[in-house]
């Protein structure tokens, strides 16, 4: 690294932690840490973190659907020009993308889900969701305080940045594939890495969890009609029964991964819909049934989804019957697995120890659920992970998709600084690399 250089980053990194210039080495291992560090505790401050829990707790009482994030938008955009950060929007109908930082590489991301489920909030509080039928159950609302959180403390330092913070507010995470429609309209566009944050009932307040690799399966859902002859109950001659097929199809599905998968090929295939039939005494013309499946492979998936259509189909004609099969992809796309990039992994555990010191971070076995960040860490090196939410000595803490969700706000200021922490500590470890010290240097060979 030339002098100049070398001055110019040392300077960098002061103004970071707001201390004097002195001799110190740039990327020096006693003083990097203390970035994470001094950003927790401005998270901490009532300045950013009442800021961050009014957000949440307006966004809790608005839920919004996949897609349909208007206000949810609308409110992150106010706070997004109050701020002064230039952002883009629309993308994917509702997702707003914001910059800070020099404009010009290197690009990190991090990102935020903003919709909510269609459910009924079972939590009695002051800011019970306001929209019958709707709740935020998945901490998306969380997440989007989290975010602008990270943004507020970024958009502070944003002169002492020498890189751009991307930051990827998107809608439709449920199963609307929200991420894939962002990268459609160019939200990672010239993004070197990305990372993403979940809350998690599981782990315990001031921890997170993660690891190296497949941490969440692909998903993929089916609907299948069955049709036969609908009659009089009691005259089954003269009819061909689709409630009979469906059940001898659904059962000929379960042998998919217990008899055709590898049992150390983690699997699923669950029929989760059984529609048919009304009386008591009616053979129905047809029978709906629909279901999710899952895998870790690229090639199981496939396999599996070319397996469910055969099944269905050949099982209802050994029953007389015709069946179509849609994967309604449209509505529902396929979400590929979420692999976390190995290197992002080694990166995460040092800029997480530093703030929730090493102890606290935590090894996070992979599980079947699904999320579309996997649509971001499919095209550029991603990283997702847990954030601790329990505290028992706050009442239990529901998991997501209950109605008795319930969001631990003292998480919100761990997640806005580990969101800024990992994308300054990127930005100044690639330009470290980008500007390595001269000496090292022998790319004219
Ligand atoms: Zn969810
Ligand atoms: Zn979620």
């Amino acid at each position: 690294m030339g002098f100049s250089q070398w001055l110019s980053l040392t300077f960098i990194f002061h103004a970071f932690l707001s201390l004097p210039i002195s001799s110190e080495p740039f990327l020096s291992p006693e003083v990097l840490p203390q970035i994470p560090v001094n950003f927790l505790d401005l998270a901490k401050s009532p300045e950013v973190f009442d800021w961050m829990v009014g957000i949440r707790r307006k966004i809790h009482e608005n839920p919004e659907l996949g897609f349909e994030e208007f206000e949810t938008s609308k409110l992150i955009r106010a706070e997004l020009d109050q701020m002064g950060i230039p952002y883009k929007y629309p993308l994917a109908q509702t997702g707003v993308v914001g910059y800070i930082g020099t404009g010009s590489p290197p690009f990190v991301a991090i990102r935020a889900d903003m919709d909510a489920l269609a459910m009924q909030e079972s939590v009695e509080w002051e800011h019970k969701s306001k929209v019958p039928g709707k709740m935020h159950a998945c901490g998306h609302d969380a997440h989007v305080a989290m975010l602008l959180g990270a943004a507020k403390i970024l958009q502070d330092h944003r002169l002492e940045l020498q890189g751009t913070v991307v930051l990827v507010f998107q809608p439709a995470e449920e199963g609307g594939g929200g991420a894939k429609k962002m990268l459609d309209d160019g939200a990672l566009e010239n993004v070197d890495a990305i990372f993403g944050i979940h809350v998690a009932a599981s782990y315990p307040i001031g921890t997170v969890a993660s690891r190296s690799g497949p941490i969440l399966a692909g998903n993929g859902f089916f609907e299948a009609v069955i049709s036969g002859k609908g009659g009089h109950a009691a005259i089954p001659q003269h009819t061909i029964d689709p409630i009979l097929a469906a059940s001898h199809i659904i059962v000929s599905l379960q042998h998919l991964v217990s008899r055709e998968a590898d049992p150390l090929d983690s699997q699923v295939v669950t029929v989760g819909k059984f529609q048919g039939g009304g009386a008591f005494n009616v053979i129905p013309d047809s029978v709906t049934i629909g279901g999710t499946f899952r895998a870790f492979s690229k090639e199981s998936f496939i396999q599996l989804k070319q397996r469910i259509e055969e099944v269905i189909t050949k099982q209802a004609s050994v029953q007389r019957c015709n069946a179509t099969v849609i994967f309604n992809e449209n509505e529902k796309p396929f979400y590929p697995v979420t692999v976390n990039d190995k290197d992002l992994h080694e990166f995460f555990q040092k800029v997480a120890g530093d703030i929730l010191g090493t102890q606290n971070i935590l090894d996070k076995q992979p599980t079947m659920g699904a999320e579309d960040f996997s649509f971001y860490a499919e095209v550029i090196p991603g990283y997702f992970f847990s954030l601790g939410m329990k505290n028992e000595t706050q009442g239990r803490f529901e998991s997501g998709h209950s109605p008795n969700f319930r969001v631990n706000e003292d998480a919100l200021p761990y997640g806005a600084a580990l969101h800024a922490s990992l994308a300054t500590r990127y930005i100044l470890e690639k330009q470290s690399k980008l500007n390595p010290p001269k000496g090292s240097i022998h790319d004219e060979l």
